[in-house]
């Protein structure tokens, strides 16, 4: 079976490492050959808008899936005509609007922070009005780690914050003083099985993943998570793995955003799950019986972002598991590595988790 995996990341590449145990092939798809992805498997390279290209690259492929969030919709939807696409576009294309995203939320009950589209500065006022301040302004599109995000910690900041966004759609959000974030992957199988991984615990830096514990052990938020995240998949007869984020306030899950895709906090299920998400996920869009989502331990993952310690230092932590995704450049945001550690208590755990920690210093 060839997989055709659009955007060549390290999400990709991942993807590719779990799959080839199992026997099955797999393509990318990128602008550039060298890549994460390219230095794994075969790359065909094009624009992510050349129709043409990407039909000649799914011709030769079983199934396609992404590892980028922001393929263009239309560029999917012919392929799916030829071949199974998974996650679905229909999916991907709420996914990639803020206000579309919270929409859905709402539909299907799951509660989210208070939010408004903004399109002209009125708009804004207005959106001051109801949620007040602090609260954060997003572009509906595009932005990702924190990018294309202005805070307004007061209103008189609101015309500034709104200038250095302008022109684009906007929505604002009101500023939640979470207790914690948690994220809930989950895998649904074409025939509609799903399996559910623990609860994530994370933590982020300036807006970029920077750490995550796992099993996160709040049975309640579990059970909340599990259902937002099921009445989600059931809209779409979703196939693949989805991933949730939520802020925790008052023993309540908010909705934060979701990704149709695997996802860097579930990046400890390599190591510390039976399956990893990447391997349920390839299992998924196959049409194969998926892992099982048991925990091994208690893990946790620190992110390289940045930086990346020397491989020397990284393998000299007993236990650590090291991730190097093969970027040839490091610039400041863009995320360069992992490292894992799985213990068998979590209180071990937190203390591999200082040494792992120190790596990036
Ligand atoms: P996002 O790009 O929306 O995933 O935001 C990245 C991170 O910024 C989140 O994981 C939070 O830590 C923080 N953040 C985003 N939106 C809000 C919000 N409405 N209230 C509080 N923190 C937020």
């Amino acid at each position: 079976m060839r997989i055709g995996i659009i955007g060549a990341g390290q999400l990709g590449r991942m993807l590719a490492e779990a799959g080839h145990p199992l026997g099955l092939e797999f393509r990318f798809y990128d602008r550039v050959a060298d890549t994460p992805g390219g230095q794994v498997a075969p790359i065909v390279t094009g624009e992510f808008d050349d129709h043409r290209r990407l039909a000649e690259f799914a011709q030769g492929c079983d199934v396609v899936t992404f590892d980028w969030e922001n393929v263009p919709v239309d560029s999917l939807t012919p392929i799916a005509k030829r071949v199974p696409v998974y996650p679905q576009p229909e999916i991907l294309a709420v996914a990639q609007d803020r206000l579309s995203e919270k929409t859905l939320f709402r539909e299907l009950g799951i509660p989210t922070p208070g939010f408004a589209p903004v399109d002209h500065r009125a708009d804004l006022d207005k959106a001051l009005e109801a949620f007040g301040a602090p609260g954060i302004l997003k572009t509906r599109r595009l932005g990702y780690d924190g990018k294309g995000q202005a805070r307004i910690m007061k209103r008189k900041e609101a015309g500034a914050a709104f200038d250095s966004l302008a022109g684009q759609a906007l929505i604002y959000e009101e500023f939640v003083r979470f207790t914690r974030e948690v994220s809930m992957i989950a895998a649904r199988s074409i025939s509609g099985e799903i399996a559910y991984y623990p609860l994530s615990e994370n933590v982020h830096a300036k807006g970029i993943l920077d750490e995550t514990r796992a099993p996160a052990r709040y049975p309640a938020l579990e059970r909340q998570a599990r259902r937002h995240v099921r009445a989600i998949m059931q809209r779409f007869g979703y196939v693949g793995i989805l991933t949730v984020e939520f802020f925790v306030k008052d023993g309540i899950l908010l909705a934060n955003e979701m990704a149709p895709r695997v996802h860097n906090s579930g990046h400890w299920t390599i190591e510390g799950a039976v399956s990893s998400q990447f391997e349920n996920h390839l299992r998924a869009i196959g049409g194969l019986p998926l892992g099982l989502t048991d925990a091994r331990g208690h893990s946790a993952m620190v992110n390289f972002v940045g930086s990346m310690p020397t491989r020397e230092r990284a393998l000299a932590v007993k236990g650590l598991h090291f991730h190097d995704y093969g970027k040839r450049e490091a610039r400041p945001g863009r995320k360069l590595g992992h490292a894992t550690v799985v213990a068998s208590s979590a209180k071990t755990r937190d203390l591999a988790l200082v040494r792992a920690r120190r790596l990036k210093k």
